[in-house]
């Protein structure tokens, strides 16, 4: 088991930089302790196989340290580092039964033929694939070979670190709930230090105990689940985790007040006046807008009930405005006063939450 630190950790594939765009991760700093559940999540491009890549050893960054258990492992390769990594599409052996590809990883460990068994047979039960433990690998559909390269991932319970790169991309819907709710029991079995990679913030938020937001070859935020949806430390947090996300909008500030459409934002966090920014917003979940006598005015555009809650769209000056609502409360028409609960509202410099 290990624990994994980042240091100053940079990439570009080319060879010469000149621009922030030519820079796939810039300046990652990590630190994640042995036996956690981490997930790394972000939008395509965002660079997360790439640091997954780094730290398994396939890549080796252009600037910047990997450390397992304090130990500089930046020149090992995957082997040495001793990992499992589980790509986005299968990697089976065609030709081999499903048995056979499970017990794979586990021969030449001096294992018993008793404990491989077992072993295979546990994993096999786990991923649904026990009828199949005879049947040649290559007659199997994608999301079957799938769950044969997530066992051939979980089978050794050695390793330091088991990585995942979006490995439910191709499995059926109904066996993505129920593979994630698996992932998750088996860390919780194994405790082996587990980073799951995804672009999927239900993924993400299910899996993991602490989870790495990027954005553009940068991290954002790190946090628990409920830490990136009570206080989103970047725009771009705010916008992607949460369904509706964080609304956002342009702001003045005077005397270290927000100001909406020339009226005043009471925000939780403090505003540094002499701050310099080129750009000022305030976020705020839907979640924690109400309708009230007085505040922001605005005009209402839609209702959508989806039973349990109301999404209700409208519009401000500055912008458009999405409030959830419980499906018993009433919803003003046509025009509409909103207040925003303090404790949930936030300022932003730069994308930045001001701190
Ligand atoms: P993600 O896994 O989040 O989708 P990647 O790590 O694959 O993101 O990619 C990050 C950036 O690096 C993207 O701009 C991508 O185009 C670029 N990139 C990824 N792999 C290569 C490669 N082998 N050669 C050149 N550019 C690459
Ligand atoms: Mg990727």
């Amino acid at each position: 088991m290990a624990k994994i630190t980042l240091k100053n950790l940079s990439h570009s594939y080319l060879e010469n930089q000149n621009n922030d765009s030519d820079w796939a991760l810039k300046n990652i700093n990590i630190d994640w302790k042995d036996g956690g559940a981490y997930a790394l999540l972000g939008p395509s491009g965002c660079g997360k196989t790439t640091l997954l890549n780094i730290i398994s050893g396939l890549l080796t960054p252009t600037n910047g340290e990997v450390l397992f258990n304090d130990e500089d492992v930046t020149k090992l390769n995957p082997v040495e580092r001793d990992i499992a990594q589980i790509f986005q599409f299968p990697v089976i052996y065609d030709t081999m039964t499903v048995y056979d590809n499970l017990a794979f990883p586990l021969k030449n460990r001096n294992l018993s033929d008793v404990e491989i068994d077992t072993k295979v047979k546990e994993i096999a039960e786990m991923l649904e694939l026990t009828l199949t433990l005879k049947n040649r690998a290559s007659g199997l559909t994608a999301d079957g070979k799938q769950k044969i390269s997530l066992g051939r991932g979980l089978a050794r319970s050695d390793v330091n670190v088991i990585m995942f790169d979006e490995p439910l991309t191709v499995i059926d819907p109904h066996l993505k709930w129920v593979l994630r709710s698996k992932l998750k029991e088996l860390h919780q079995k194994i405790n082996r230090t587990m980073i799951y990679v995804t672009h999927d913030q239900t993924e993400a938020l299910t899996f993991a105990d602490q989870v790495v937001v990027m954005h553009e070859g940068e991290i954002v935020q790190t946090g628990t689940p409920v830490e990136l949806f009570e206080k989103p430390k970047h725009t771009f947090v705010g916008h992607f985790i949460g369904s509706p996300g964080m609304n956002i909008l342009p702001c003045k500030i005077q005397n270290g007040t927000a100001i909406v459409d020339g009226i005043k934002i009471s925000t939780s966090n403090r505003i540094n006046e002499k701050s310099n920014f080129s750009k000022t917003e305030i976020g705020i979940r839907p979640e924690f807008i109400s309708f009230s006598q007085e505040g922001i005015p605005v005009k209402i555009k839609k209702v959508s009930n989806t039973g349990r809650y109301k999404i209700v769209d409208t519009e401000c000056k500055s912008g458009k405005i999405k409030i959830l609502s419980h499906s018993s409360k009433k919803i003003p028409s046509g025009s509409a006063f909103l207040s925003f609960d303090k404790k949930y509202t936030y300022a932003y410099g730069d994308s930045r939450i001001i701190e």
